[in-house]
């Protein structure tokens, strides 16, 4: 396959480093943030400038996204300077946000109406899985339009799957969340009842994290616990927003979970004071609240 030119939307965290590598692989790219700054630095990477989605989209035939929320993505595809208004029959959309299936779903029958396919692709594994082009990607949407656009996809990830119709790979990420939020939370739980006992902290994450109850979750978070570094890879916010789209989707599906809500409530009490801008490993402040403990080591 000839090398489409890329129009890339969203270069945060997960978005600069995923747009980088596919400017390591020779792609071209044209990159849009309504940050200015964010597209300097990847016009300093190799990409071309874009000014809004609209000229993006007008100027590439494969557009990917990746912004924070259903209603920026349909600012960003649907909106007056969007997406929508500068594709042609035969460009493809790539949305890799963490969104809700339904506003996915509508987002790709605006589209197909153009005659644009659109796959949804959101992503697990963080900047670090970003930067290391080895993120989990979970894809739905037309399945010859999965096929053809593989090879731009195993630049950014390793383990990548189709899983069904529109909508498909957001439902797969919201799964991917619930497993996520409960594992962190037992993470908290197993450093706190040892910081509780007055046991060594680090020992203790150290022998548990490579028995049984090893996870990379207690793997990479475990340490940043214990130094106290709360700075985000992945931020409560947006793990909140993740918990939302999950409580939605229960909702319809009249889906018990209980242990997803309860680490949501958490969460939630967290936002409430003010530290929503911090990493999800800051769920251990929570614990550390109704414990009235310290963990640290
Ligand atoms: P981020 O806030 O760091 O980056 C989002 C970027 O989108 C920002 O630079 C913002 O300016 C830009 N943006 C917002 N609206 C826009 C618009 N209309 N047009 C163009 N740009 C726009 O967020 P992130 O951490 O990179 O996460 C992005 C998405 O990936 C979210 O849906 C998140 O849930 C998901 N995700 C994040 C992680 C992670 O660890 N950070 C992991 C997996 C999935």
């Amino acid at each position: 396959m000839t090398k489409p030119v890329i129009g890339f939307i969203g270069l945060g965290r997960m978005g600069a480093p995923m747009a980088k590598n596919l400017l390591a692989a020779d792609h071209p790219l044209i990159a849009y943030d309504i940050v200015p700054d964010k597209v300097e630095a990847l016009v300093e990477a190799g990409a071309k400038a874009g000014s809004s989605c609209r000229q993006v989209a007008r100027e590439s035939q494969l557009i990917i996204s990746i912004v924070p929320d259903s209603p920026d993505v349909e600012e960003a595809i649907l909106g007056a300077e969007g997406v929508i208004q500068g594709v042609s029959a035969g460009d493809v959309l790539i949305e890799m946000s963490t969104i809700a299936p339904g506003v996915g779903r509508r987002v790709a029958a605006a589209l197909d109406e153009k005659g644009v396919p659109m796959l949804d692709c959101p992503v697990s594994g963080g900047p670090q899985g970003a930067e290391a082009g080895t993120l989990s990607i979970m894809s739905g949407g037309p399945e010859e339009t999965f096929q053809q656009y593989l090879p731009v996809l195993q630049v950014m990830g390793e383990r990548i799957e189709h899983f069904g119709p529109s909508g498909s790979g957001y439902m797969v990420k919201l799964c991917n969340q619930v497993g996520c939020v409960i594992t962190i939370q037992a993470v908290c739980e197993v450093l706190g009842l040892a910081a509780k006992a007055g046991l060594d902290v680090r020992k203790v994450w150290q022998t548990v994290g490579s028995g049984l109850a090893a996870s990379r979750i207690m793997e990479l978070l475990g340490p940043k616990m214990l130094e106290r570094d709360y700075a985000p890879g992945f931020t409560l916010s947006l793990q909140e927003k993740d918990l939302r789209l999950v409580a939605a989707a229960a909702d319809e599906l009249e889906m018990p979970l209980p242990a997803t809500t309860l680490v949501h409530q958490l969460i939630r009490s967290l936002s409430a004071k003010g530290k929503g801008e911090l990493g999800t490993q800051a769920l251990i402040l929570a614990l550390e609240d109704l414990a009235n403990c310290k963990v640290e080591g």
